[in-house]
Parts: C-alpha cells; structure tokens; sequence
C-alpha cells in the first residue's frame, strides 16, 4: 500500500505477540475528515469485521468525564465518537453509548444525561440510531486473573454488550502521568465507587495495577484514540488544548498507549498503567512487538508537549534512579500537592464530595485540604471546572526537583 508506512520496532516473541498500532494523521475535525482518518485507522487494524460481526451490541465508551464542551479537549470529540459509530452501525451493530463520568458525580440518570448533551454526544446518538445508556446498575464481577483486585463493580451497559469499542482522549494526567485506552475504562467503574477504589490504591503503581485489571476483565476488543487535540500540561481537566493531529488505533490498549506516550515525548514506563502492563507480561519495556503502521511516527511526534507537574522525567541512568527512589520515599514533599485558590473558588463542593479520604471539608465557602490525609490523588483537582485548585510543589519539593533537573542534565 503505497501511502502506507510501516515501522515494526526490535521483536522479543517469547515476551509478547506483535501488537499492530495504526496511526494516521487527521489535521481537523471536520466530519469527512475525522471519518476517512478513523476509517483507515481500524482498516489497517483488520477493519470493522475484526472487531464486531453484524447483529452485535456493540459499548462504545468515550472519555466523557464531566461532559464539557468539545473545544475543551476534556471529552473525546464528538465527531471521532461519530466516526466509530457509523462505521459500526454501516457494519450492521447495535450500538451503545456508556460511561459513569468522573470520580466525584454521583451515576444518576438525569447527571448522565446531562453530561452526554454536554460533550455533544446526544446529537451524535440521535443521527446515527445509536443508544445512549441510562441504565444505572452494576454488577459485582470477580476478576479470576486480577493482580490487585479479587471483584470489581462494572456498570452493566459494558456486561451485556457483545463487544467493548474504547475511544479514548489522549491528554496528560496528575496522577496517572497520561489517560488513554487504559485508563478510559476506569469510567465502567460506577459513580462513586471510584472513590473506594481511590482509597485502596493510593498509589500510582497500585491504581495503575488496578487500572489492567479492570481492562483484563472486560477485554475491550478495540481502541480508537482521538489525538487530533490533546490536553497538555496539568490534565486531565485544567491542562491546555494542544495539537497533535492523530488517530491511533489498535486492538491492544497498552500498545495504543504506548504509542500515544511516545507522541507526546512521555517515557511510557512513567505512564503507571503501561508499567503495570509490562509487569504483567502483556507489553514489553523496550516496546519491542509494537508493529507500527499508516504514516510515519517520527513526523507525528510533539517534542515540546507540555507534561503535568508530576512527571519526573524518563529514565535518565543509575544514578538518576538511584535518587528517584531516594525522592519517592521522601515522596509526600516532592509530588504537587492542591491548594485552594479562593479568588476562583464557586464554593460547588465538588472538590469536597470528590475526595475519596475526606480531607476536604468547607470552612464558610471555601475548602479546607488537611494534608496530612491528602493522598495526593488529585481526583479534586480534576473535579475542579473552575481551574480553583492549583497543583504546587512545597518548598522541599521544590528543591528536589530541581535537583532533579541538575542531575539529568
Ligand atoms: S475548589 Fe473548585 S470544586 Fe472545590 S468548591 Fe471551589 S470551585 Fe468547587
Ligand atoms: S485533597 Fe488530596 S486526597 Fe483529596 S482529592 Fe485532593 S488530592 Fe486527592
């Protein structure tokens, strides 16, 4: 295929299978284009019919988070969700649209309705005779293979479905470094019970643990990323819209991701979602297995992507990891920790029913942090439209990553 380049990355097969990521370059979100870039995309996947067979449910599960407007770049943008939808329903799918927005937003149906009118999603349903979900059950699911978790809850939309279609956002993420496919699926986890699961993996490695899980128990068969914007900087809510100008696709979430990763000039094993994948077995660390194919990677890659505070920086040597480990012990003072700026503050309290250890409470209208609770989920600062809650290092933290920076330079 003449306009198609193919770059297939060192292989170490005993490890894992080759795992096929298109990428394909869409400049713009005009509907014929996003839909010719989505199309070829899946094509050079296998196509629809690898995915889904005619008659299917199929669950079509954006990044919907709070349901904010496409120019955001918070939500996958409606006409990449359109783009997935047409070419499932043309291929003959029932298709439903399903996610419980963010941690702190209770999964009710006049709040999903409103954040699927919010993102533009009802318009998208409505056209193409998809469904939008308003069934607000779930079922507890025991996870046989999970490496932290014995059950998860699923919202039942993704238990009923045939097939699971991902169309992710790819944007930079506090706690998780970047959300992509895998992360995506956190949103099948009902309302607030994210907030549990928050509380039991405080940590990034854990969460990212937690995070595959969920992903192994409900084997999401495709991923389409919508990386025509990004969000970068301080994602996945207060970052800034950035370009990038890609749709990736692939049937394996942590090659999609860590694809998407290289794009954006973030190691992917600081990504803890793709670290936890490798730990597993499922994605090699040297990204070895990874067949890359549609145009050329190098000419896609955004060298100088903002990346969110907390990101530490790639593998720079021994030395480097030696006074990582050192900075993570010491890890309270060095990561960013929130703090309330009043002057922005709508006293909302969706900070306050948001954290999941309740070391938020108001005083008056404007939120208190206990730090010595605080876990530095961050899932406040992603709760926050307001762009009222600012992540800062401490005065030690400060120095750390400047110390950082000194050694990897
Ligand atoms: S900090 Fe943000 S989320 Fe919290 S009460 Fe103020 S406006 Fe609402
Ligand atoms: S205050 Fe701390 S623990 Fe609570 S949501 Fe914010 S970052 Fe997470």
């Amino acid at each position: 295929m003449p306009d198609t380049m193919i770059e297939t990355l060192p292989i170490t097969p005993e490890r894992t299978p080759v795992k096929t990521v298109a990428v394909v370059r869409c400049e713009d979100y005009g509907r014929d284009t996003v839909f010719a870039a989505v199309k070829r995309a899946v094509d050079l996947c296998g196509g629809i019919g690898a995915f889904a067979a005619p008659g299917n449910t199929v669950l079509v599960k954006p990044n919907l988070l709070q349901g904010l407007a496409p120019d955001r770049c918070v939500t996958t943008h409606p006409e990449v969700l359109r783009a997935v939808i047409q070419l499932l329903r043309e291929h003959g799918c029932r298709v439903v649209i399903a996610d419980s927005p963010a941690a702190a937003i209770p999964y009710t149906e006049a709040n999903l309705k409103r954040a699927y009118a919010g993102a533009g999603y009802d318009r998208v349903a409505e056209e193409l005779g998809a469904e939008l979900n308003t069934d607000t059950g779930f079922t507890i699911v025991p996870t046989t293979d999970g490496a932290v978790v014995r059950q998860l809850p699923i919202i039942n939309p993704a238990l009923s479905a045939d097939a699971i279609v991902v169309v992710s956002k790819l944007k930079t993420h506090m706690w998780t470094c970047m959300s992509g496919g895998t992360k995506n699926l956190f949103g099948l986890i009902p309302g607030l019970e994210k907030l549990s699961l928050h509380a039991r993996f405080p940590t990034e490695q854990a969460f990212g643990k937690m995070l595959v899980d969920i992903n192994m128990v409900v084997k999401p068969r495709l991923q389409v990323m919508d990386a025509v914007f990004g969000m970068e900087g301080n994602g996945p809510t207060a970052g800034s819209p950035r370009k990038i100008g890609v749709i990736l696709a692939s049937a394996d979430y942590s090659a999609l991701d860590a694809t998407a990763a290289r794009l954006i000039g973030i190691d992917p094993m600081e990504v803890c979602t793709i670290a936890a994948a490798v730990e597993r077995g499922l994605y090699a660390a040297d990204g070895s297995g990874i067949r890359l194919v549609g145009d050329d990677i190098k000419q896609c890659i955004v060298p100088d992507y903002r990346k969110p505070a907390s990101y530490q920086g790639g593998n720079r040597g021994m030395k480097h990891s030696v006074l990582l480990s050192l900075m993570q012990a010491a890890g309270r003072l060095y990561v960013p920790r929130p703090e309330i700026d009043a002057t922005q503050c709508k006293a909302c309290r969706k900070c306050e029913r948001g954290c999941p250890v309740g070391a938020i409470t108001m005083t008056g209208n404007v939120p208190q942090i206990n730090r010595a609770k605080c876990i530095r989920c961050y899932c406040c600062h992603e709760m926050c439209t307001d762009s009222a809650i600012r992540l800062k290092r401490s005065r030690a933290g400060r120095l750390m990553a400047w110390i950082m920076r000194m050694e990897g330079a």
